[in-house]
Protein backbone atom coordinates (compact mmCIF):
# COMPACT_ATOMS: atom_id res chain seq x y z
CA UNK A 1 0.00 0.00 0.00
CA UNK A 2 1.26 3.72 -0.82
CA UNK A 3 2.92 5.07 2.70
CA UNK A 4 0.87 8.49 1.70
CA UNK A 5 -2.68 6.71 2.45
CA UNK A 6 -2.06 6.31 6.55
CA UNK A 7 -0.81 9.29 6.57
CA UNK A 8 -2.76 11.57 4.99
CA UNK A 9 -5.77 9.24 6.57
CA UNK A 10 -4.79 10.30 10.10
CA UNK A 11 -4.03 13.90 8.91
CA UNK A 12 -6.95 14.67 7.01
CA UNK A 13 -9.39 12.53 9.31
CA UNK A 14 -10.63 11.17 5.49
CA UNK A 15 -11.58 7.61 4.47
CA UNK A 16 -9.35 5.24 2.26
CA UNK A 17 -12.68 5.59 -0.20
CA UNK A 18 -12.07 9.22 -1.06
CA UNK A 19 -8.05 8.35 -1.13
CA UNK A 20 -8.51 5.49 -4.14
CA UNK A 21 -5.97 6.13 -6.86
CA UNK A 22 -3.18 7.36 -4.82
CA UNK A 23 0.24 6.84 -5.89
CA UNK A 24 1.05 3.12 -5.11
CA UNK A 25 -3.33 2.22 -5.77
CA UNK A 26 -3.27 1.94 -9.46
CA UNK A 27 -3.98 4.81 -11.62
CA UNK A 28 -2.41 8.02 -11.39
CA UNK A 29 -5.13 10.27 -9.38
CA UNK A 30 -4.82 14.08 -8.75
CA UNK A 31 -4.71 15.77 -4.31
CA UNK A 32 -6.36 18.61 -4.01
CA UNK A 33 -3.88 21.37 -3.21
CA UNK A 34 -5.43 21.69 0.75
CA UNK A 35 -4.63 18.14 1.30
CA UNK A 36 -1.50 18.44 -0.46
CA UNK A 37 -0.52 21.06 1.61
CA UNK A 38 -2.14 19.64 5.38
CA UNK A 39 -0.07 17.03 4.10
CA UNK A 40 2.75 18.91 3.84
CA UNK A 41 2.23 20.34 7.02
CA UNK A 42 2.23 16.65 8.29
CA UNK A 43 5.90 15.99 6.89
CA UNK A 44 7.69 19.08 7.97
CA UNK A 45 6.73 18.78 11.58
CA UNK A 46 6.65 15.37 12.25
CA UNK A 47 10.40 13.61 12.03
CA UNK A 48 8.91 9.71 11.46
CA UNK A 49 6.32 10.95 8.48
CA UNK A 50 9.19 12.90 6.87
CA UNK A 51 12.00 10.11 7.05
CA UNK A 52 8.88 7.10 6.14
CA UNK A 53 8.59 9.16 3.01
CA UNK A 54 11.97 8.96 1.87
CA UNK A 55 11.96 5.73 -0.36
CA UNK A 56 9.17 6.45 -2.43
CA UNK A 57 10.20 10.10 -2.78
CA UNK A 58 11.53 12.31 -5.57
CA UNK A 59 14.74 13.57 -5.41
CA UNK A 60 15.95 17.20 -7.04
CA UNK A 61 19.54 16.77 -7.19
CA UNK A 62 22.62 19.49 -6.24
CA UNK A 63 26.49 19.38 -6.36
CA UNK A 64 28.63 21.93 -4.71
CA UNK A 65 25.25 24.08 -5.16
CA UNK A 66 24.44 23.50 -8.52
CA UNK A 67 21.13 21.96 -9.47
CA UNK A 68 20.71 18.72 -12.00
CA UNK A 69 18.39 20.58 -14.36
CA UNK A 70 17.96 20.12 -18.33
CA UNK A 71 18.46 24.04 -19.79
CA UNK A 72 18.93 23.05 -23.42
CA UNK A 73 15.82 25.44 -23.82
CA UNK A 74 14.75 28.69 -22.86
CA UNK A 75 11.76 28.35 -20.28
CA UNK A 76 11.21 24.65 -20.87
CA UNK A 77 8.34 22.92 -18.73
CA UNK A 78 9.88 20.45 -16.94
CA UNK A 79 13.69 20.75 -16.92
CA UNK A 80 14.27 19.80 -13.16
CA UNK A 81 15.22 16.22 -13.08
CA UNK A 82 14.06 13.95 -10.27
CA UNK A 83 15.57 10.84 -9.66
CA UNK A 84 14.12 7.96 -7.17
CA UNK A 85 15.59 7.64 -3.97
CA UNK A 86 17.62 3.98 -4.99
CA UNK A 87 19.26 5.90 -7.87
CA UNK A 88 20.34 8.95 -5.37
CA UNK A 89 22.01 6.25 -3.09
CA UNK A 90 23.97 5.05 -6.12
CA UNK A 91 26.05 8.52 -5.86
CA UNK A 92 25.84 9.47 -2.28
CA UNK A 93 24.58 7.11 0.83
CA UNK A 94 23.81 9.99 3.21
CA UNK A 95 20.15 10.70 2.35
CA UNK A 96 18.73 11.39 5.45
CA UNK A 97 21.18 13.95 6.58
CA UNK A 98 21.09 15.99 3.46
CA UNK A 99 18.24 15.84 2.12
CA UNK A 100 15.17 18.70 2.71
CA UNK A 101 11.47 18.41 2.17
CA UNK A 102 10.31 20.48 -0.91
CA UNK A 103 6.79 19.58 -1.57
CA UNK A 104 3.87 17.11 -2.45
CA UNK A 105 3.48 17.05 -6.24
CA UNK A 106 -0.42 16.58 -7.44
CA UNK A 107 -0.14 12.66 -8.26
CA UNK A 108 1.01 12.78 -4.09
CA UNK A 109 4.83 12.19 -4.84
CA UNK A 110 6.72 13.66 -1.95
CA UNK A 111 9.30 16.04 -3.32
CA UNK A 112 13.05 16.53 -2.00
CA UNK A 113 15.90 17.63 -2.71
CA UNK A 114 19.74 16.74 -1.84
CA UNK A 115 22.93 17.83 -1.26
CA UNK A 116 25.30 15.09 -2.78
CA UNK A 117 28.76 17.29 -2.19
CA UNK A 118 31.29 17.01 -5.17
CA UNK A 119 30.93 13.88 -6.96
CA UNK A 120 34.06 12.54 -9.12
CA UNK A 121 33.93 13.33 -12.74
CA UNK A 122 33.51 9.68 -14.02
CA UNK A 123 30.29 9.42 -11.96
CA UNK A 124 29.21 13.06 -12.87
CA UNK A 125 29.50 12.49 -16.42
CA UNK A 126 27.63 9.24 -15.46
CA UNK A 127 24.32 11.12 -14.13
CA UNK A 128 24.65 13.75 -16.74
CA UNK A 129 24.77 10.93 -19.41
CA UNK A 130 21.78 9.00 -18.02
CA UNK A 131 19.48 12.25 -17.26
CA UNK A 132 20.26 14.42 -20.63
CA UNK A 133 20.89 17.16 -18.08
CA UNK A 134 23.74 18.91 -16.46
CA UNK A 135 24.50 20.34 -13.36
CA UNK A 136 23.93 23.95 -13.78
CA UNK A 137 24.68 27.42 -12.13
CA UNK A 138 21.62 28.54 -10.16
CA UNK A 139 21.82 31.37 -11.36
CA UNK A 140 21.87 30.32 -14.64
CA UNK A 141 19.33 27.69 -14.30
CA UNK A 142 17.23 30.50 -12.02
CA UNK A 143 16.57 31.99 -16.06
CA UNK A 144 16.04 29.23 -18.06
CA UNK A 145 13.37 27.16 -16.15
CA UNK A 146 9.62 28.00 -15.86
CA UNK A 147 8.17 30.36 -13.10
CA UNK A 148 6.89 27.43 -11.01
CA UNK A 149 10.06 25.44 -11.42
CA UNK A 150 12.01 28.73 -10.41
CA UNK A 151 10.53 28.57 -7.19
CA UNK A 152 11.25 24.97 -6.30
CA UNK A 153 15.17 25.86 -7.48
CA UNK A 154 14.73 28.44 -4.77
CA UNK A 155 13.10 26.90 -1.72
CA UNK A 156 15.63 24.18 -2.46
CA UNK A 157 18.79 26.47 -2.19
CA UNK A 158 17.43 28.39 0.56
CA UNK A 159 16.62 25.67 2.65
CA UNK A 160 19.87 23.56 2.52
CA UNK A 161 21.79 27.06 2.92
CA UNK A 162 19.70 28.04 6.20
CA UNK A 163 20.82 24.58 7.79
CA UNK A 164 24.47 25.27 6.25
CA UNK A 165 24.21 28.78 8.10
CA UNK A 166 22.27 27.88 11.12
CA UNK A 167 24.22 25.06 12.71
CA UNK A 168 24.88 27.24 16.12
CA UNK A 169 22.15 28.62 17.72
CA UNK A 170 21.77 32.27 17.53
CA UNK A 171 21.13 33.04 21.31
CA UNK A 172 23.73 30.80 22.71
CA UNK A 173 26.30 29.62 20.54
CA UNK A 174 25.61 25.61 21.15
CA UNK A 175 25.34 23.51 18.01
CA UNK A 176 21.84 22.63 16.69
CA UNK A 177 20.13 19.97 15.48
CA UNK A 178 17.65 19.55 12.46
CA UNK A 179 14.14 18.46 11.94
CA UNK A 180 14.24 15.13 9.27
CA UNK A 181 12.14 17.85 7.36
CA UNK A 182 15.28 20.65 7.36
CA UNK A 183 12.53 23.21 8.75
CA UNK A 184 13.45 23.85 12.26
CA UNK A 185 16.67 23.62 14.03
CA UNK A 186 16.34 22.99 18.03
CA UNK A 187 19.40 24.35 19.84
CA UNK A 188 21.25 21.17 22.21
CA UNK A 189 21.48 23.59 25.10
CA UNK A 190 18.38 26.43 25.55
CA UNK A 191 15.98 24.61 23.21
CA UNK A 192 15.57 27.48 21.04
CA UNK A 193 14.33 27.00 18.08
CA UNK A 194 14.86 28.51 14.45
CA UNK A 195 12.58 28.16 11.25
CA UNK A 196 14.08 29.33 7.53
CA UNK A 197 12.68 33.16 6.83
CA UNK A 198 12.85 35.24 3.61
CA UNK A 199 14.11 38.56 3.85
CA UNK A 200 11.58 40.88 2.12
CA UNK A 201 12.70 43.43 -0.87
CA UNK A 202 10.15 45.56 -3.02
CA UNK A 203 10.43 45.97 -6.09
CA UNK A 204 8.65 48.81 -8.33
CA UNK A 205 8.16 49.85 -11.92
CA UNK A 206 7.64 53.28 -11.72
CA UNK A 207 5.32 54.67 -14.45
CA UNK A 208 4.14 58.48 -15.33
CA UNK A 209 0.30 59.22 -14.90
CA UNK A 210 -0.51 58.64 -18.58
CA UNK A 211 1.20 55.35 -18.82
CA UNK A 212 3.31 56.45 -21.59
CA UNK A 213 6.80 55.95 -20.01
CA UNK A 214 8.44 54.12 -16.88
CA UNK A 215 11.85 54.85 -15.07
CA UNK A 216 14.21 51.91 -15.76
CA UNK A 217 17.25 51.47 -13.69
CA UNK A 218 21.01 49.81 -14.44
CA UNK A 219 23.38 48.74 -11.16
CA UNK A 220 27.12 48.03 -11.91
CA UNK A 221 26.65 44.46 -11.70
CA UNK A 222 24.25 44.30 -14.54
CA UNK A 223 25.61 43.02 -18.05
CA UNK A 224 25.66 45.58 -20.81
CA UNK A 225 22.43 46.39 -21.84
CA UNK A 226 20.24 45.45 -19.35
CA UNK A 227 17.94 48.26 -17.29
CA UNK A 228 15.54 46.49 -14.33
CA UNK A 229 13.36 48.36 -12.14
CA UNK A 230 14.21 50.09 -8.82
CA UNK A 231 14.63 47.47 -5.95
CA UNK A 232 15.74 47.67 -2.31
CA UNK A 233 15.19 45.42 1.20
CA UNK A 234 13.00 46.90 3.51
CA UNK A 235 14.17 48.43 6.52
CA UNK A 236 13.14 47.06 10.20
CA UNK A 237 9.53 48.99 11.28
CA UNK A 238 8.76 49.96 7.54
CA UNK A 239 5.91 48.89 5.21
CA UNK A 240 6.18 47.83 2.04
CA UNK A 241 4.64 50.95 0.36
CA UNK A 242 7.23 52.77 2.65
CA UNK A 243 10.28 51.10 1.03
CA UNK A 244 8.86 51.46 -2.49
CA UNK A 245 9.08 55.34 -2.08
CA UNK A 246 11.84 55.41 0.04
CA UNK A 247 14.08 53.23 -2.42
CA UNK A 248 13.12 55.63 -5.42
CA UNK A 249 13.66 58.36 -3.66
CA UNK A 250 17.24 56.93 -2.42
CA UNK A 251 17.97 55.89 -5.98
CA UNK A 252 16.06 58.08 -8.79
CA UNK A 253 15.61 61.41 -6.22
CA UNK A 254 11.62 61.64 -6.18
CA UNK A 255 8.72 60.76 -4.54
CA UNK A 256 5.99 58.63 -6.13
CA UNK A 257 2.57 58.47 -4.71
CA UNK A 258 0.03 55.54 -5.26
CA UNK A 259 2.15 51.98 -4.82
CA UNK A 260 0.09 49.27 -5.77
CA UNK A 261 1.32 45.84 -4.74
CA UNK A 262 0.95 43.23 -8.21
CA UNK A 263 2.48 39.90 -7.10
CA UNK A 264 5.66 38.63 -5.33
CA UNK A 265 8.25 35.92 -5.96
CA UNK A 266 11.29 34.39 -3.76
CA UNK A 267 14.70 34.58 -4.94
CA UNK A 268 17.70 32.59 -3.62
CA UNK A 269 19.85 35.56 -3.39
CA UNK A 270 20.28 35.90 -0.56
CA UNK A 271 16.54 34.27 -0.03
CA UNK A 272 14.42 37.61 -0.13
CA UNK A 273 10.75 37.66 -0.93
CA UNK A 274 10.33 40.28 -3.83
CA UNK A 275 7.50 42.48 -3.43
CA UNK A 276 6.62 43.48 -7.08
CA UNK A 277 4.38 47.37 -7.25
CA UNK A 278 3.36 49.55 -9.57
CA UNK A 279 3.80 53.11 -8.69
CA UNK A 280 3.39 56.72 -10.32
CA UNK A 281 5.00 59.90 -10.95
CA UNK A 282 5.12 63.11 -13.24
CA UNK A 283 7.90 62.72 -15.82
CA UNK A 284 10.88 64.68 -14.36
CA UNK A 285 14.86 64.40 -14.20
CA UNK A 286 16.16 61.84 -12.24
CA UNK A 287 19.15 62.60 -9.58
CA UNK A 288 20.79 58.98 -9.30
CA UNK A 289 22.72 58.05 -6.72
CA UNK A 290 25.71 57.25 -8.17
CA UNK A 291 26.96 55.15 -5.24
CA UNK A 292 24.06 52.57 -6.27
CA UNK A 293 23.27 52.82 -10.04
CA UNK A 294 25.21 53.68 -13.16
CA UNK A 295 22.14 54.68 -15.05
CA UNK A 296 18.45 56.05 -14.85
CA UNK A 297 16.08 57.19 -17.36
CA UNK A 298 12.69 57.23 -18.23
CA UNK A 299 11.88 54.72 -21.30
CA UNK A 300 9.01 55.16 -24.57
CA UNK A 301 6.94 52.44 -24.56
CA UNK A 302 8.13 51.38 -27.92
CA UNK A 303 11.90 51.51 -26.38
CA UNK A 304 10.65 49.22 -23.89
CA UNK A 305 8.44 46.61 -25.99
CA UNK A 306 11.36 46.19 -28.29
CA UNK A 307 13.49 45.28 -24.93
CA UNK A 308 11.08 42.96 -24.01
CA UNK A 309 11.07 41.08 -27.58
CA UNK A 310 14.77 41.08 -27.35
CA UNK A 311 15.14 39.33 -23.95
CA UNK A 312 12.43 36.71 -24.74
CA UNK A 313 14.13 35.48 -27.83
CA UNK A 314 16.99 35.25 -25.83
CA UNK A 315 17.38 34.68 -22.55
CA UNK A 316 20.98 34.36 -22.35
CA UNK A 317 21.66 37.94 -22.89
CA UNK A 318 20.36 38.33 -18.87
CA UNK A 319 24.24 36.42 -18.44
CA UNK A 320 26.60 37.49 -21.46
CA UNK A 321 24.83 40.70 -22.06
CA UNK A 322 23.83 43.23 -25.47
CA UNK A 323 27.37 43.15 -27.42
CA UNK A 324 25.03 46.03 -29.35
CA UNK A 325 24.43 47.60 -26.04
CA UNK A 326 20.73 47.53 -26.75
CA UNK A 327 18.33 47.53 -23.96
CA UNK A 328 16.94 44.36 -22.70
CA UNK A 329 15.11 43.91 -19.30
CA UNK A 330 15.34 40.48 -16.67
CA UNK A 331 13.91 37.89 -18.67
CA UNK A 332 10.42 36.02 -17.81
CA UNK A 333 11.77 33.75 -14.98
CA UNK A 334 12.18 37.10 -12.98
CA UNK A 335 9.31 39.29 -11.22
CA UNK A 336 10.53 42.61 -13.01
CA UNK A 337 10.07 40.82 -16.37
CA UNK A 338 6.81 40.10 -15.72
CA UNK A 339 5.73 43.95 -14.11
CA UNK A 340 7.45 45.72 -17.46
CA UNK A 341 5.82 43.23 -19.55
CA UNK A 342 2.33 43.93 -18.33
CA UNK A 343 2.56 47.43 -17.76
CA UNK A 344 3.11 47.36 -21.98
CA UNK A 345 -0.01 45.22 -22.46
CA UNK A 346 -2.06 47.88 -19.90
CA UNK A 347 -3.43 44.57 -17.83
CA UNK A 348 -5.26 46.13 -15.49
CA UNK A 349 -3.49 45.00 -11.82
CA UNK A 350 -6.20 42.86 -10.44
CA UNK A 351 -5.79 40.69 -13.60
CA UNK A 352 -1.83 40.33 -13.11
CA UNK A 353 -1.85 37.45 -11.11
CA UNK A 354 -4.10 35.26 -12.71
CA UNK A 355 -1.26 36.24 -15.56
CA UNK A 356 1.68 34.97 -13.87
CA UNK A 357 -0.01 31.48 -11.64
ZN1 LIG B 1 20.86 28.01 22.44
Amino acid sequence: MCAVLPLLKGRLGLSAGRLVGLPGLGKRNIISYVERIRFLQQLKEQDAACLSQLPEGQFLVFSRSKPLVRVNQANTNEALVWLSYTDVMKYHQLVPRSTVLLDVSEDGKTRYSVQVGALSTETQEQLESDTGASFTDLRLALFMVNWQEAHTLSRANCVHMWNKNTAFCGKCGAPTERNAAGYSRVCSSCGHTQYPSSAPVGIVLVTDPELTQVVLVRQPRHPPGMYSCIAGFSDAGESLEETVKREVAEEVGMEVASVRYVASQHWPFPGSLMAGCFAMADIQELKIDEKELQDARWFSREEVSEALERIKTNPHLRLRGNPTGELFVPPPGAIAFHLISHWIKRTPVHQIYHHIY
